[in-house]
């Protein structure tokens, strides 16, 4: 979906671009053909509560892992498989679950420079502008600032949530248990996307005391799957880094 380069100078949150998409540029749709989507966490969770299927369904009908080397693998959306390459949620009238796409889909085609942790200083973070090649929306419609488009794209929502994940993939990252295999990337991927059946295993007790959870926390991870997925942060922290 992106060009090999930068179409702009890095930019900070006030820096401003011009970008237009929608039904009304001839290129409609057509970025969303032969990509590469990776998911987030969150993605997977919204995407699939639009769907009304678990994150489990979700997973085997639409995705596929990639073992990325030389760290952990990652979930990506699976092009449909009849040589177009299609995402199985583009339809020529759009895309079918807009309100929750991807992340790199709904703040597309602004790119962090690198992703935010709990120290990065609003003032220290700069992103890039990559268009795909034949993207007809660059320099057209009105001048907006990274904020304006950051905004509009609810990524402040995106990010609250992904802050857990983000620490956890740093700390894997500078360990040296890198790259995960067998076992530990088993883990990995059910605690990171898979949070319905990661529940399962956690309420039918198969975790046992690996993690201290009281009965508050229980009911919650049972109903809140913002908080499970912090718990799956804590409980993979544990696991794959004996850390608490
Ligand atoms: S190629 Fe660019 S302008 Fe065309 S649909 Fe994709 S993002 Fe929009
Ligand atoms: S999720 Fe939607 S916006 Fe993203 S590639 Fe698929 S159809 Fe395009």
């Amino acid at each position: 979906m992106t060009s090999e380069q930068p179409i702009y100078p890095e930019l900070d949150f006030d820096g401003s671009f011009r970008f237009s998409c929608g039904p009304h540029i001839s290129c409609f749709i057509d970025c969303c053909t032969g990509t590469n989507i990776w998911l987030y966490p969150f993605d997977v969770i919204r995407i699939s509560r639009s769907l009304g299927i678990s994150t489990t369904e979700f997973i085997r009908r639409h995705c596929r892992y990639f073992d990325s080397p030389p760290h952990f693998p990652v979930l990506l959306l699976q092009n449909a498989d009849n040589g177009e390459g299609r995402c199985p949620f583009a339809g020529d009238s759009g895309c079918s679950i807009y309100p929750d796409r991807p992340w790199v889909c709904r703040l597309f085609p602004v790119v962090p420079v690198e992703c935010r942790t709990d120290e990065t200083a609003e003032a220290d973070r700069r992103f890039n502008i990559f268009v795909w090649k034949g993207c007809r929306g660059v320099e057209s419609g009105p001048e907006t600032t990274v904020r304006e488009w950051w905004t509009n794209a609810g990524m402040t929502m995106y990010e609250e949530t992904f802050l857990d994940w983000q620490k956890l993939t740093d700390e894997l990252k500078s360990s040296k248990i890198v790259p995960l295999t067998g076992e530990a990337a088993e883990q990995f991927k059910l605690g990171s996307f898979d949070v319905d059946r990661f529940r399962e295993n956690l309420l039918d007790g198969e975790y046992g005391d690996t993690i201290s959870i009281d009965e508050k926390e229980l009911e919650d991870a049972a109903n809140d799957d913002i908080f499970m997925m912090q718990v799956a942060c804590r409980l993979m922290r544990k696991i794959l880094l004996q850390r608490a």
